[in-house]
């Protein structure tokens, strides 16, 4: 038996009772390809469908928790669902307490080494677990992590790929008309003269109240990084994210150091010590790990304390669902990103309005409502 105490951080000592009590007995994993509404086209690939995991566990007692992956690549759902079957070999029979799951996890595939499918294995484990957590006490995830907070500030990410003007500028008129004015462009145009000028139709079309932030995706070379920041300084930005390849942290912190919009990234770190690894660096001004990435909501929990000690602000990527309970319960929150592509896969899944998402009641993560 793991002692109640034993790496508990996240959670009350009574909710960890309960956790005690909950002995995870089976997992029945799917998979969907949910259609997204707003096809994508980024600077690093294009994407028409949501490819999903979907990961339910069951307890001895008939609880079930539920999560999913998302996979930008279809031809690799069997290895995620494969490894996810595998990651939970190592925990049945364990008892649900998602922190000791995960640390048991990523320690029994320490030899494999680890970032990758298996880490997003663990992830959906771990979600899973939280999910499974909340129905055991009859609390939404969000009061299990101690959260109070029941409005979420968000951004539209659902759209805005990169297109031609006139369609990126009605997906944003859509957004702003259904009262969402906080929003992320895709960038990666032949040339940065493209880009600005997208930028001031859209603040000169819908006027004053816009606020948006830009993604190049990883898709400028370091050197292409620094000339087109330099000239999108001065365009009142929220942050520009991902300029270049994620693992050139040394390269993003002298951007960082060179630009005065803020630079975003996190969605490509794969464990805390990348996490501390950038943060060292001081590689980005915000950070916004990604909850199947980083290795599931214990470990995004841990990187946003991280960040806390460093002072820096945590927004999420993809993942609304379970995201908005993550930045409920941390005090260095910034933004939820909001993008739809699941909303008609899940019956609990919750559309922003007035740039806000609002956190229901349901036990756990809420992901059928
Ligand atoms: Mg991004």
């Amino acid at each position: 038996m793991i002692s109640l105490t034993e790496n508990i951080e996240l959670m009350s000592r009574e909710d960890a009772r309960y956790a005690n009590q909950v002995v995870l007995k089976k997992i029945i994993i799917e998979t969907a390809t949910p259609r997204l509404p707003m096809p994508l086209l980024t600077a690093s690939g294009a994407l028409e469908n949501a490819f999903l995991v979907l990961v339910t566990l069951e307890s001895e007692c008939g609880l079930v928790g539920h999560s999913y992956l998302f996979s930008p690549n279809q031809s690799l759902l069997p290895s995620l669902v494969h490894a996810a079957n595998a990651a939970f070999k190592e925990v049945e029979g364990h008892f649900c307490v998602p922190e000791q799951l995960t640390d048991h996890l990523l320690a029994k595939f320490r030899l494999f080494g680890g970032t990758g499918i298996l880490t997003m294995a663990v992830a959906s484990i771990d979600m899973a677990a939280w999910d499974m957590l909340g129905l055991a006490v009859g609390k939404p995830l969000y009061q299990i992590l101690g959260g109070a907070t029941q409005h979420i500030h968000c951004y539209e990410s659902s759209g805005l790929g990169i297109g031609s003007e006139a369609s990126v500028i009605g997906q944003a008129e859509h957004f702003v008309n259904l009262g969402n004015s906080r929003m992320k462009v895709r960038l990666g145009y032949e040339t940065v003269n493209e880009e600005v000028h997208l930028i001031t139709t859209l603040q000169g079309t819908l006027g004053n109240q816009v606020e948006l932030m830009v993604d190049y995706n990883q898709g400028l070379s370091v050197e292409q990084a620094f000339a087109r920041c330099q000239v999108l300084d001065d365009h009142g930005l929220i942050w520009i994210e991902e300029p270049i390849s994620a693992e050139l942290l040394e390269s993003a912190s002298k951007l960082t150091a060179l630009t005065k919009t803020p630079i975003q990234l996190g969605e490509n770190l794969w464990s805390l010590t990348e996490v501390q690894r950038s943060l060292d660096l001081n590689a980005s001004n915000y950070l916004m790990p990604d909850v199947a990435k980083i290795g599931g909501a214990t470990q995004w929990l841990r990187s946003a304390k991280l960040a806390a000690k460093a002072g820096v602000r945590v927004s999420s990527h993809l993942y609304p669902e379970i995201s908005m309970h993550l930045l409920a319960s941390i005090d260095n929150a910034h933004y939820l990103e909001y993008a739809d592509w699941t909303k008609l896969q899940f019956s609990g899944h919750q559309a922003p309005s007035y740039n806000k998402v609002a956190l229901g009641d349901a036990s756990g993560v809420g992901l059928y409502g």
